[in-house]
């Protein structure tokens, strides 16, 4: 039992391997759970392909995941929070908590801010792992360790969503039809959002998106930023006050930029590309703001509450499953785009 700890660890780009590590034990505040599924993100992805989170580099064997979920196997000394068999949603953004930010409640703004399977912090995809009791949220009956698993993501939309400040009768435009572009469909229409439309590339997550009540989805085939911008402004029947935008990509972030109604924002949930070109005169004199999105804080309560309640139903979004040995072809079936979100399940059974 004891050194039979299946982990995917990554060693450098596209060099996953699956390996046993020694159990993990939990120590005093943490508890250690069965991980029962993790998902794959654009993150994860990101990682794997490139060996790297921005400037961040893969330089030791690093454990990837952070999209996670499981049952509490063991309780650290003074876990009165948490028993065993209870279904946990692990968060696995944490800060120091002892800075001003943390002090504050910005955890994720953190300096020292750790992010479980970026470098150098340990992920979750694996079949044990140790976590503090904290960041550990109780599952309710009616939820699954699959949906736990996807409220991960969908807590970066509710993040997205409040600062862009969506509210009742926004007309948002989201960039992207991956997993967090999707979910942040459903966070916006959650917010009270009227008119939510998404662009993306790929019509099979597109329909995805317009099953889950995007309002309308836009195929756009176009890498002109300005000819993408006016067939928004075309579908919305004038500019959208919001644009949050998931991609990252250069094009995609102008495109936002020319699409936005003046004295409104744009919002970056996608982190991908270190530097790029924005069109900073037309964004200035409109007075659009950038926004940026670091992860979440505080918003797993949040996520619970609504899958709990059937505000957001999750389940549409997961289109893949694979076992824990099958990790290589899962982030290879990730890579194509012909997918949603594809889940790691960890546990044997
Ligand atoms: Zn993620
Ligand atoms: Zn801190």
């Amino acid at each position: 039992m004891a050194n039979e700890n299946l982990t995917a660890v990554l060693y450098k780009k596209k060099d996953l391997h699956l390996e046993n590590t020694v159990i993990p034990e939990p120590g005093k505040g943490q508890v250690q759970v069965s991980i029962q599924h993790v998902g794959i993100c654009g993150t994860d992805l990101q990682i794997y392909e490139h060996g790297c989170f921005g400037d961040l580099e893969v330089k030791e064997p690093l454990a990837i995941g952070h999209e996670s979920a499981g049952v509490v196997s063991k309780l650290g000394e003074g876990v009165t929070s948490l028993k065993v068999g209870d279904k946990v949603a692990l968060e696995s953004v944490f800060g120091c908590m002892a800075c001003s930010d943390c002090k504050k409640g910005n955890y994720n703004l953190c300096e020292d801010v750790k992010i479980c399977g970026t470098p150098s912090t340990w992920g979750s995809m694996t079949r044990y792992f140790v976590h503090n009791a904290a960041d550990c949220y109780k599952l309710p009956d009616n939820v699954s360790t699959e949906e736990g698993a996807l409220m991960e993501p969908l807590t970066v939309a509710i993040h997205s969503c409040r600062r862009a400040g969506v509210c009742l009768g926004s007309k948002v435009l989201v960039l992207g039809d991956g997993p967090l572009g999707v979910m942040t469909v459903q966070a916006a229409k959650a917010s009270g959002a009227t008119q939510v439309g998404i662009t993306g590339k790929h019509q099979y997550r597109l329909n995805i998106a317009k099953k889950i009540g995007a309002d309308f989805v836009l195929n756009v085939t176009s890498k002109d930023p300005k000819e993408v911008a006016m067939i928004v402004i075309d579908a919305f029947g004038g500019k959208p006050e919001i644009s949050i935008e998931s991609t990252g990509v250069q094009s995609s972030i102008q495109a936002a930029i020319f699409a936005t109604h003046n004295g409104e924002n744009v919002t970056i949930s996608g982190l991908r590309e270190n530097n790029v070109s924005i069109p900073i005169v037309n964004a200035g004199f409109r007075e659009v703001d950038i926004r940026g999105v670091a992860a979440n804080a505080h918003c797993y309560p949040i996520a619970r509450a609504m899958v709990a309640s059937g505000q957001v139903n999750l389940k549409p979004l997961l289109t893949h499953m694979f076992a824990l040995e099958q990790a290589n072809e899962a982030f290879k079936t990730a890579e194509t785009k012909e997918c949603m979100k594809v889940m790691i399940k960890c546990s044997k059974d």
